[in-house]
């Protein structure tokens, strides 16, 4: 899950100064859970915007936002709505402003949300951050708990000492992962595979913009 906030509104009306006529794009993914382009986000944005002076030609909710086939489906249907607009605000993450981007070259298509992390959405308006993405994911070794994210100095193998009554030292309303990781292989009996040396993580797969190409199997 895309952890994400909305912008204030202030940004979002200062992002739209040149546009009259704006359609909204929300997303029933992320932007749903975190509630900042769900239904209830893009009806209030719509009182909002016309407050403001702006005529809203519609709204949509996207499947999710950031598959470019959904993308394709959603914006055709709406296209009376879109083409009437000066400006597309979509409500989502950045992968989904940039993916409706795609579609509508000569709009103007405004982000609403400020993206945050990849995150665990405990409920409703609490959310914690579980995975950076780092492209060699290591979980198997501490049974799920994540030390590159969930420590403070991503460390590797075992606590840095400061920690206090469980606590991080660098945060003490934070857990410490390493004290959380060492409860658990515990508790499931698998403390040997603290034993296993941890090499430095391999951040060349970090190497900016990644990318995923599968090749399709072939028909036969
Ligand atoms: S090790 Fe942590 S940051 Fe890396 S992929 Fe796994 S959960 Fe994500
Ligand atoms: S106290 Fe624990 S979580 Fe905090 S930096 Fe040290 S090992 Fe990491």
């Amino acid at each position: 899950m895309i952890i994400q906030k909305q912008k204030p509104i202030e940004e979002i009306l200062e992002s739209l100064a040149e546009s009259r006529s704006v359609f909204i794009a929300g997303c029933a993914d992320c932007a749903t859970a975190c509630k900042t382009g769900g239904e209830e986000e893009l009806a209030a944005m719509k009182v909002r915007l016309e407050a403001a002076g702006k005529t809203v030609t519609g709204t949509a909710i996207y499947d999710t936002a950031c598959l470019s086939g959904e993308v394709r489906k959603t914006t055709a249907a709406h296209q009376a709505e879109v083409d009437a607009a000066d400006a597309i605000l979509v409500l989502c993450c950045g992968s989904g402003v940039q993916t409706i981007g795609d579609y509508l070259d000569a709009k103007a298509v405004v982000p609403g949300v400020d993206p945050l992390f990849i995150g665990q959405v405990i409920r409703a308006g609490k959310y914690e951050e579980k995975c950076q993405a780092c492209g060699k994911c290591i979980l198997a070794l501490t049974d799920g708990i994540c030390p590159v994210t969930r420590c403070a100095k991503g460390l590797l193998n075992g606590p840095c000492g400061g920690y206090k009554n469980g606590k991080c030292e660098v945060d003490p309303e934070k857990e410490c992962a390493w004290v959380q990781i060492y409860e658990r292989l515990k508790a499931r009996g698998h403390l040997d595979k603290l034993r296993k040396l941890q090499e430095a993580q391999d951040y060349s797969a970090l190497h900016r913009p990644r990318r995923l190409v599968w090749d399709r199997p072939k028909k036969a």
